[in-house]
């Protein structure tokens, strides 16, 4: 009796570890062939670093085990859904080798406005064959799971789905794991189309109008605002910064200001604080009201926002406010280390300067600048400081050679503003430059951004005004000259580009505006 009584236990045993076994080959199967596709391509100096890499893929292997064995309990289930799983992983996987394009909120967007042109083009005999001998593996598992591992008892399913799902959200709400596992394949399956629905809901919830009357007095001059990424005042050698990370700038007539305070230290936080009428009385401000551009397109300007950054939730409902939304590189993100500079945007800013609008033209450039990774962000013709980064784990590489590549990227920049510089000399034009914060450099033993650091508080700002923008408006040029060194909140963007551009509301406020005194 007791034999038999172990007999069982081995037999109950020895199904639940096969299934066990089955869900993580089949996971494997995905995790080598698809998730390794974001880590094959990523930086590194050393072995150190290697080993790195393959606990961060083997953590976001960890996060999505559970959900591979809730998946594989019941083999109807696993039948429909494993082969549907490694399918779309396979594609992805194949278009981030081929083009360097990863699921992003943004593809999807531009996927459904276009037509189904593009998409067919898309399709390659490459990829047909892919598929095809993707769809016989998965179908081979699935015979597996179908044959050679066993069914259990219904009580014992249920226990191990809860199990299952429980241990799964657990890892998932744990920060550190959630972001790098939902942003990679297969869970970016679900996360990101999840997220463009969360987007979608955001651009459609009504903010109410600001209000106020509202006139334009004068010319209506071309507005353009560049939103800057993590690049700290204190690297401009406009400010003093001994290194000559300003070369071309240095020639133009700039002004810089060198004491900006941002309050947030991130994108998300920061970027609808700027772009609204937000401050640090009303910070929900930013999550009620519409941003400046609302005005401007009250006042029939045209708006466009030039993106070369991803979207985010937290500032997808600006992006959508303006009246051409235009994105130079939907298929990055981030988490990929692929060459991404901001001169992918000049095309699309020369384009757009070309169009023909009656009423005046508001143009945002949102950069990717100075983001980390930042040897992806700058081209080698501008790696002037040496030596400089090796490895996307910033441990691994010196503090010099961090710096170096950041001073790169503050190069690269330069480069970047004094092309639209060029652009707009002939034009009666604005040009704001406002990032949306700093960046910590080693101080307080601190790097990159989201940190309490002073340096990451302190973005740069510049202002430049075209010939005839000066000649016509001489003494705004001037007080915008003497507040350079004053201390001011990023607050002062709102109301310094609306009296840039000559515009007249009930609630402006004078004391937020570099043109006052
Ligand atoms: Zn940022």
């Amino acid at each position: 009796m007791i034999t038999e009584r172990i007999k069982g236990n081995i037999r109950k045993n020895k199904a639940i570890y096969t299934l066990l076994l089955f869900s993580f080959v089949s996971l494997l199967f995905i995790g080598l062939t698809a998730t390794s596709s974001d880590f094959l391509t990523a930086p590194f100096r050393s072995f150190k670093d290697m080993i790195v890499l393959l606990v961060q893929w083997g953590a976001i292997m960890l996060v999505n085990f559970p959900f591979f064995f809730l998946l594989s309990i019941n083999r109807y289930i696993y039948a429909l859904l494993f082969p549907l799983i490694s399918l779309f992983s396979i594609s992805l996987a194949y278009f981030r080798y081929t083009t360097g394009t990863i699921l992003t909120t943004m593809i999807i967007d531009v996927s459904l406005d276009n037509d189904l042109r593009i998409s067919q083009e898309l399709i390659s005999i490459e990829l047909i064959y892919l598929l095809v001998i993707t769809l016989l593996i998965s179908i081979a598992f699935v015979y597996y799971r179908f044959n050679r591992v066993g069914k259990q008892k219904t009580r014992q399913i249920f226990v191990q789905s809860i199990l299952a799902s429980v241990v799964g959200i657990l890892l998932l709400s744990y920060y550190p794991l959630r972001r790098p596992s939902l942003e990679r394949i297969p869970l970016n399956l679900i996360a990101v189309p999840y997220q463009y629905l969360k987007d979608y809901q955001e651009i459609k919830m009504s903010r109410k109008s600001l209000g106020g009357s509202l006139s334009i007095e004068g010319e209506r001059p071309l507005v353009v605002l560049i939103l800057g990424e993590t690049l700290r005042a204190d690297h401009l050698a406009l400010n003093g910064y001994p290194r000559a990370t300003n070369p071309r700038l240095c020639k133009e007539t700039v002004i810089s200001y060198p004491n900006i305070y941002s309050e947030a230290t991130y994108t998300n936080a920061s970027l609808p604080h700027i772009l609204t009428r937000a401050d640090s009385l009303h910070p929900e401000r930013a999550k009620t009201e519409p941003s400046f551009i609302e005005l401007f397109n009250r006042l029939n300007y045209q708006t466009y926002w030039l993106a070369n950054q991803s979207s985010s939730n937290s500032f997808i409902y600006f992006m959508k406010e303006c009246d051409s939304l235009i994105y130079a590189n939907a298929n990055k993100s981030v988490y990929v280390f692929d060459k991404w500079t901001d001169e992918d945007l000049l095309p699309h800013f020369d384009r757009v300067l070309k169009d023909e609008v009656r009423d005046g033209q508001l143009i945002i450039l949102h950069t990717i600048g100075s983001h980390w990774y930042y040897n992806a962000h700058y081209t080698s013709d501008f790696e002037e400081f040496l030596p400089t980064a090796k490895s996307r784990i910033v441990s691994s590489n010196t503090s010099e050679e961090m710096i170096n590549s950041y001073d790169n990227t503050v190069l690269f920049t330069d480069y970047f503003i004094s092309e639209i510089i060029g652009r707009l000399k002939d034009k009666n034009a604005l040009l704001i430059y406002l990032s949306d914060h700093g960046e910590a450099l080693g101080e307080g033993g601190q790097w990159l951004h989201a940190n309490e650091v002073e340096q990451a508080h302190n973005p740069a700002c510049l202002l430049w005004f075209s010939d005839e923008y000066r000649l016509r408006y001489p003494e705004r040029v001037q007080t915008a000259e003497f507040n350079r060194e004053k201390v001011y909140r990023t607050d002062v963007l709102f109301h310094t580009i609306l009296e840039g551009a000559n515009i007249k509301w009930e609630f402006i406020d004078p004391s937020l505006s570099i043109f006052s005194h």
